[in-house]
């Protein structure tokens, strides 16, 4: 399973109206869309704009009305967190700021090594007025960083969104009138006064000044959640599966499903990600493994930017990882299903409820007349319109072990 985390787009005028994936030299997507069967895919049902979360739960089969606890619970799995029952766990940006809390790069320049020495003066916080809730702080990827509160009566019913330039930070809220809102508020807003002063003048930030670069003088947490329950994806399938991505999120979806999870030196979760390399890991863990799930996240990053060149570049990046996996094994023998998690639409710089195109690539599947991936084709598919629900049903009847249902 070949995810392109979103990959699909809304015409573009810049594009001529065409899609990113339209406009993209794609011959290997095509060529899975010329020997499958494609379709339309609603991740969560129509008009539904998902998160990541959200989207990539639903996809393999876990029912994200009830899977998604909130972000940041995936986001401190993935960074190897063990969560506790009551810990309210939150992703976080580094983030450049200015003197009044207003968000000036919600990522720092894209901060990648140097966020790892800024994550060192952060491991020690204590909080003083509010004692009681440790806090454990880890640096996850790039700029991503993660946070959890621990202590008694916390609730992750508190005002934390993904921060975006231009926004004033600083302030958590709390989101109801309960005493375990306000303690998590109390906690968040003291956290992040400590963690800027720490930052603010550290040699890192000085040095980035110094070359231009924008301090990451902030540690902004968003996405609160608490641990899931998620039944194993191996109790749940008998499949066994192994899964290939760069980002913490889908590494902790991963891991509180019990998936293993595969490192790939050289995968970024950008644009500069190496394609090549995710395809060699994929085709290794195919060898052992019943499923493979292939997660790309480059594209998304691309569309939250609105860089229109990027996103195609990506999506041609992807596509010749497509074709070394393609070359390398047999229709007869392996299934390949390629999809985006979501729409991601560049013009909004946001996820969209626009339905992706999917497409099943088998020797065994009956193939439509579509010869290209994307979403205008992918209308015509002969899936139809499916939801992101139906996508583990179609693989496990594909591999000939249906659910079945009667006698
Ligand atoms: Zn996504
Ligand atoms: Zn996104």
């Amino acid at each position: 399973m070949i995810i392109g985390d979103g990959m699909a787009d809304r015409p573009l005028r810049e594009l001529n109206h065409q899609t990113p994936l339209e406009a993209a030299e794609t011959e290997n997507l095509d060529r899975l869309a010329l020997e499958g069967v494609s379709g339309l895919l609603d991740p969560i049902s129509p008009g539904i704009a998902p998160g990541s979360d959200a989207a990539n739960l639903s996809i393999i089969g876990y029912d994200p009305y009830k899977a998604c606890t909130g972000r940041g619970a995936f986001e401190a799995a993935g960074a190897g967190i063990e969560l506790k029952p009551g810990d309210v766990a939150f992703r976080c940006n580094f983030a450049t700021v200015n003197e009044d809390f207003v968000i000036v790069d919600e990522r720092a320049g894209r901060i990648r090594e140097d966020a790892l020495k800024l994550a060192d003066a952060l491991k020690e916080i204590r909080l003083k007025e509010n004692s009681d809730i440790e806090v454990i702080f880890r640096h996850s990827f790039g700029f991503r960083g993660v946070l959890v509160l621990r202590g008694d009566r916390i609730s992750p019913s508190v005002a934390s969104m993904m921060p975006k330039a231009g926004d004033k930070t600083g302030i958590f809220k709390p989101l109801d009138a309960s005493v375990e809102a306000k303690r998590t508020s109390n906690a968040l807003n003291e956290f992040f006064k400590i963690s800027h002063e720490l930052l603010r003048d550290h040699p890192v930030n000085k040095k980035r000044r110094s070359e231009g670069k924008p301090p990451a003088n902030a540690v902004i947490p968003w996405g609160a959640g608490k641990l899931p329950c998620i039944k194993p994806f191996q109790e749940k399938y008998k499949l066994k599966a192994a899964c290939i991505a760069a980002v913490s999120l889908i590494k902790g979806i991963a891991r509180l499903a019990g998936i293993k999870f595969v490192d790939v030196p050289g995968a970024t979760g950008y644009i500069d990600t190496d394609t090549f390399a995710k395809a060699d890991a994929a085709l290794r863990a195919i060898k052992t493994c019943d499923m493979v799930i292939l997660h790309v996240e480059g594209p998304d990053e691309a569309s939250h930017e609105g860089n229109i060149e990027g996103k195609i570049s990506i999506i041609e990046k992807i596509d010749s990882m497509v074709g070394r996996i393609i070359d390398n094994i047999d229709l007869d023998e392996v299934s390949v299903v390629l999809l985006a998690d979501h729409t991601t639409s560049i013009r909004h710089r946001k996820h969209t409820g626009d339905p992706v195109p999917i497409t099943i690539a088998s020797s065994e599947v009956l193939r439509d007349e579509i010869q290209r991936y994307n979403e205008r084709e992918a209308c015509r598919g002969g899936l139809g319109r499916i939801q992101g629900r139906h996508v583990m049903p179609l693989i496990l009847n594909l591999m000939c072990r249906p659910e079945v249902l009667g006698g």
